[in-house]
């Protein structure tokens, strides 16, 4: 779609609306917004407080099975690893801060457990919203989700509600139009029915939009105001390619979109040829093509992706999602999964890389002016050995379930790397007095994401088995742009000579010492900038899951 067209069509007066894609893909169908039961939001006082907590209790362990049930039931429907969010659901029901808040609020404020569960999922929610880092604000309609559960069960429990409620007007095909899905509604939608998902707020990071890539339901997320009520009933089609809706569209348009639907379709199984395939340059250079990861539960898409392998895991993420400090044991635990999971394919796990956007409350960062360039990442974990090493004799401890390769962030001195190599060998040496297996031969590795690393690059490939160079990281740093700074978009160019020029150098370097480079930031899935990368000789890509056929598939037309 060029920007000829979208005139054009503004020359004949379809009216559009604009939004994020959360999946791509072209669907066709009758706009319908919707329904939910109204269950109301009605503060009461009560005087039973006692009484009333035990009404939460029963409903919250009412809604617990309930969420038992659906990840059974969704198992089949959607796969391990998008079902899982129903066990997320029941863990987070049980979250003891969750708990006591809707507890506290029904004591203190003498009030109605429907309105003090409504009350806190807000507070929640905009504590979801407020953070810093996509995959956090994606839990908000998580807390939503449940607290609705949640509510509708103790309307129900008082006679006040027959059943869940979510519905739809028009028997398909049908755009279905609303603020925001929740995970559980959004796995209750017939794919054959809906062809396509439209919703004014939502996050392109959320388990809606995740589950909608999985069922193939074309989505387009944060359109805003615009989508109004009064578009129920009408004809649209949904091009998750621009991100456009067409309300009400015109012959010509909707025969140019069909055939465009038809070409998308011939691709998509063109791409399929390429599954199971070895990733070649058209003159038979390998590329090794990974996919990035932040959790166990992507596993089975990346499976499915057919990725050679995970050229990222973004183990800062566990951290993340815990309310303490993750146990040796318990990070064990999921590299070992992850490890197994992959089934003796290459995995790269990245040490904690949390400061700047990625934070913890129990970690208690001390504010800092700048802390993009602060205490995160390794030198967090320099200043703190007893978490590094945590993290540490939990990777090698799992390293006798795979293929793991171990990968330090945002080393900016050949120091950092001498002093990183002496601690995993005092590791070792903890390991084996203790009689733990783990294996000799993991590959480390560091990122290449400031531009002191990418400089000193042939100092630093002699200590290293390999560089994955973090182009999001290192395009900031390079250019004095945040990356968190929506207003400088078009400082923050990943094309700009000085990045590429650095990308460059450290290939070089990588080379000349004998080692293999890689690229794990979002520039490696840039189709346009894939023959430059080809050409300056990166051995490995790391990706989002869904971009690797149609990167081979790519490569094999390029060098
Ligand atoms: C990068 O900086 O390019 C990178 C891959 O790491 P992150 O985006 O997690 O900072
Ligand atoms: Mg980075």
């Amino acid at each position: 779609m060029t920007k000829g067209d979208i005139l054009n069509s503004k020359n004949k007066n379809i009216s559009m609306l604009k939004g994020t894609v959360a999946n791509k893909g072209i669907a066709f169908g009758t706009i319908s917004f919707l329904k939910r039961a109204k269950t109301g939001l009605e503060k009461t006082s009560v005087s039973d407080t006692k009484a009333e907590c035990e009404r939460f209790e029963k409903a919250r362990l009412h809604a617990i099975s309930q969420l038992s049930a659906l990840y059974d039931a969704s198992l089949e429907k959607l796969g391990e690893q998008n079902a899982v969010v129903f066990q997320i659901h029941q863990m987070m029901l049980d979250d003891p801060d969750y708990v006591s808040s809707v507890n506290k609020l029904i004591e203190k404020e003498h009030t109605n457990a429907e309105y003090a569960v409504t009350k806190v999922a807000h507070k929640f929610e905009k504590q979801f919203l407020e953070m810093d880092n996509d995959y956090m604000r994606g839990r908000a309609a998580d807390v939503i989700d449940i607290s609705r559960r949640v509510k509708e069960i103790l309307m129900m429990h008082a006679g006040k509600l027959k059943k869940h409620g979510l519905t739809f007007d028009n028997k398909g095909p049908v755009i279905l139009a609303t603020d925001d899905l929740v995970p559980s509604e959004t796995v209750q939608l017939d794919n054959q029915k809906v062809t396509g998902i439209i919703t004014s707020k939502g996050s392109t990071r959320s388990h809606t939009a995740i589950f909608a890539r999985t069922m193939g339901i074309p989505t387009i997320v944060c359109i805003g105001d615009e989508l109004t009520e009064d578009l129920e009933g009408k004809k649209a089609i949904v091009d998750g390619n621009s991100g456009y809706v067409y309300i009400d569209p015109d012959e010509s348009t909707l025969l140019r979109f069909t055939e465009m639907k038809k070409t998308d379709d011939v691709q998509h199984s063109h791409l399929e040829e390429y599954r199971g395939k070895e990733t070649k340059t058209r003159s038979g250079r390998p590329i090794r093509l990974y996919a990035n990861s932040g959790s166990l539960a992507d596993i089975d898409l990346i499976k499915a992706s057919d990725a050679e392998g995970i050229g990222l895991f973004r183990s800062e993420y566990i951290y993340m999602q815990a309310h303490d400090y993750p146990t040796e044991e318990e990070q064990f635990k999921i590299y070992k999964d992850v490890l197994k999971g992959m089934d003796g394919k290459k995995v790269i796990i990245r040490t904690l890389d949390i400061g700047a956007d990625k934070t913890a409350e129990y970690f208690m960062l001390k504010p800092e002016e700048n802390p993009a360039m602060g205490v995160r990442a390794i030198r967090l974990c320099l200043t703190n050995r007893a978490l590094f090493k945590t993290q540490l004799r939990a990777l090698y401890r799992a390293s006798v379930f795979g293929n793991l390769s171990v990968m330090i962030p945002m080393i900016t001195s050949v120091e950092e790397v001498v002093e990183c190599k002496r601690i995993i060998d005092d590791i070792k040496k903890e390991l084996t007095d203790q009689e733990l297996p783990f294996k000799d031969d993991v590959e480390f590795g560091i990122m290449i994401e400031t531009p002191a690393a990418a400089l000193i690059s042939d100092e630093l490939a002699p200590l290293v088995d390999f560089f994955s160079i973090g182009t999001n990281d290192l395009t900031q740093f390079t250019l004095a742009a945040d990356r968190q700074n929506a207003d400088l978009g078009t400082y923050l160019n990943p094309y700009h000579h000085a990045v590429v020029r650095l990308i460059e150098t450290t290939v070089k370097n990588g080379h000349a010492a004998g080692i293999w480079v890689g690229i794990c930031g979002e520039l490696a899935s840039d189709e346009k900038f894939l023959g430059k990368l080809i050409q300056l000789g990166v051995d490995e890509m790391s990706v989002v899951p869904s971009s690797i056929l149609t990167l081979r598939a790519k490569i094999a037309t390029l060098g």
